[in-house]
């Protein structure tokens, strides 16, 4: 049985000592609430990833970076390298984000580039992959996944499964509150784990986590955990509220406990 992955993805948010104060709470709550079967994870700026990890230090959360530089090191002004933030370090990296695809041009080539480094770097990364509203519309949705996880993961060897996570987030239900409906996701869903199967193997395949990201809040995440291939959230707005955010670690628990 694969793990249930709470990921919040707190974009432009949070100043270091917001972070902090977040995270001190967050650390406390995950000591008497958790299963080994539940992941949690936190995505804070790069500004606030060394606090956060001292933050940390004694709780079960994972760390995140948001995004990555897709070269080694040199004159790259305002970047940071895979090899820095293992450094710190931190467990995990969001890349291929729609926000990051839509307002710094990423393409699929980009995020190719930045998963090798992270996985050179003993990183791992969060792939993130999702259709436009107009796509959808057009019925182009299938297509347009394929040909985002084709392009993210060219070349890509893997081991287990273990090593990478795969978001699938429709554009059109970021930050929107329009969320998918747990068949449209999970349609979705399961055609990424055959084309990893296809791709990989079986075995790898069923390792892979594949996260559901679109404005997924306390009112609609049990329904998209009953999914077959869903295994957890990437989350935005809801994951900056300690409250909603605990409340979504609580419902993942319940499910992971048949309640
Ligand atoms: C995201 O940014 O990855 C995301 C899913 O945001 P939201 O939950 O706010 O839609």
């Amino acid at each position: 049985m694969r793990n249930i992955l709470v990921a919040g993805n707190w974009k432009m948010n949070k100043t270091p000592a917001e972070t902090n104060e977040f995270l001190q709470i967050l650390a406390e709550f995950t000591k008497s609430n958790q299963h080994p079967e539940v992941e949690v994870m936190v995505a804070p700026t790069y500004l606030s990833l060394s606090g956060a990890r001292d933050a940390i230090a004694d709780a079960n959360i994972l760390l995140s970076a948001q995004d990555v530089s897709k070269n080694i090191n040199g004159a790259f002004t305002g970047e940071v390298s895979a090899f820095m933030l293992a450094s710190l370090p931190v467990d995990m990296c969001i890349i291929g984000h729609s926000e990051r695809r839509a307002y710094h041009q990423e393409t699929d080539e980009t995020i190719n580039r930045k998963l090798q480094m992270l996985l050179a770097s003993g990183i791992k990364p969060i792939i993130c992959i999702g259709e436009t509203l107009e796509q959808r519309e057009a019925e182009e949705t299938m297509e347009v996944v394929i040909t985002q996880l084709e392009g993210c993961l060219n070349d890509v060897k893997l081991a287990t499964g273990d090593e990478i996570v795969i978001a699938y987030e429709p554009v059109w239900a970021i930050g929107t509150g329009i969320t998918a409906t747990p068949e449209q996701a999970q349609e979705v869903h399961s055609l990424i784990r055959r084309l990893l199967s296809k791709l990989y193997s079986n075995e790898i395949a069923q390792k892979v986590l594949i996260l559901y990201g679109g404005s997924m809040k306390p009112t609609n995440m049990d329904e998209l955990l009953s999914c077959g291939d869903i295994d957890g959230g990437l989350i935005g707005g809801a994951s900056l509220e300690i409250e909603s955010f605990c409340k979504m670690i609580e419902i993942a628990i319940e499910k992971k406990r048949g309640v």
